[in-house]
């Protein structure tokens, strides 16, 4: 695994918000995940494949995670990036293009660094890219921590020999089709730095602050056993419920608004205990461990065909067509759109009780539809 930075880029959202969280998460060990393996394969798949367009001789990298997937999502990546870096060398005749650079921001952030994917510097605009191949949540460039500190060392790697005085930041995101862009200014920029991020930092540094729970506690190694967290939570179990004997309207919007989270810290505190007793033997009070569900599946394909075929049954194969994903990737967007476009629907979805921060358009409910979604539920 790569040097990784105390005040990471990718941390900022949490320690920014929840200051004494650096220090607590160094009590727990950092491990890595399938996931972040997979995203530094296409990392670096990405990064040959600009490389080679770019006119640098440069060996294909080989991982564990070859597969056309890997090839099919990366190139939507490198595509954009291309057609970026096209459209700024027709305004410019010779911008600065850089590749999985590292970018100091300790200027600000005590021991803070982290690395662009693309980084392009072109008379008074730079411009920052970052790839993110997950495919949980689409993440929105606007004035996002991780990038602003991409920009802030960008800034300072250029800043001397450049007037730069535009800063663009770019997430692409493949696998969700998202690419979202956000421009602010340099002087803005360091405006924030040195407002908010500098002093933010330093508490951050120190351990010091307030305990401060919310959506950024979702990949915090302190997540299952934080008291702040669990207290935040449990609160609600403290709801002061009074006369009359049913809850206000007030009151239900009170425990939609913490359900979503409680669910998510519950499930984060079960997956904790579970690991626990199954690595560790861990007995957990009123709890034990079990076998959990599972299908039957056959154990050997070829002598379930030859047995029935023997005792005289034919009729025992489905055939399916592939799902539209697969289609798409097998005919490619282009081919997709001209054969199929007609062909394929998206049906409105289940009505759902989102939050308002949810990007999804608000519905109205005609009667009809209403009285649909009656007979569904
Ligand atoms: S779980 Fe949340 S509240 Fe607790 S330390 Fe981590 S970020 Fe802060």
């Amino acid at each position: 695994m790569g040097e990784h930075a105390l005040l990471s880029a990718s941390s900022s959202h949490r320690w920014l918000h929840c200051t004494p969280s650096a220090r607590l998460e160094e009590e727990f060990e950092n491990t890595s995940s399938v996931f972040a393996a997979e995203g530094t394969a296409a990392h670096e798949l990405s990064e040959y494949k600009l490389r080679q367009y770019l006119g640098e001789t440069v060996k294909r990298p080989v991982s564990e995670f070859d597969s056309d997937d890997l090839d099919y999502y990366t190139d939507i990546y490198v595509d954009y990036a291309i057609e970026l870096i096209t459209e700024i060398r027709s305004n410019c005749k010779d911008p600065i293009i850089l590749l999985e650079q590292r970018l100091d921001y300790s200027c600000y952030v005590d021991g803070g660094f982290g690395t662009g994917d693309l980084v392009i510097v072109a008379d008074s605009t730079l411009d920052i890219v970052d790839l993110k191949y997950g495919k949980g949540v689409a993440v929105s460039a606007e004035e996002n921590p991780q990038m602003k500190l991409y920009a802030l060392g960008a800034l300072a790697l250029f800043d001397s020999l450049y007037d730069i005085k535009t800063v663009r930041m770019t997430i692409c995101q493949p696998r969700l089709e998202s690419i979202s862009t956000y421009e602010i200014t340099a002087d803005k920029l360091i405006a924030w730095a040195e407002g908010e991020l500098r002093p933010r930092a330093k508490l951050a540094i120190n351990g010091e602050g307030e305990f401060l729970p919310g959506g950024h506690c979702r990949f915090c190694r302190a997540r299952h056993t934080c008291r702040a967290r669990a207290d935040e939570y449990l609160s609600l179990a403290k709801y002061d419920f009074k006369l009359p004997a049913l809850l206000s309207e007030e009151e239900i919007s009170e425990v939609l608004n913490l359900a979503d989270r409680i669910a998510t810290w519950a499930a984060d505190v079960y997956a904790f205990a579970t690991d626990l007793a199954i690595r560790e033997g861990k007995e957990w009070h009123g709890y034990k461990l079990v076998e959990g569900r599972s299908n039957r599946r056959y154990t050997n394909e070829r002598a379930v065909v030859e047995t029935v075929t023997a005792a005289g049954y034919t009729d025992i194969y489905k055939q399916s067509l592939i799902g539209i994903t697969d289609m798409e990737k097998l005919l490619g967007k282009k081919m997709f759109k001209e054969l199929l476009s007609g062909l394929v629907e998206k049906p409105a979805g289940k009505p759902t009780l989102v939050q308002f921060s949810d990007k999804r358009q608000a519905i109205s409910l005609n009667n009809t539809a209403e009285a649909d979604f009656k007979e569904v539920i």
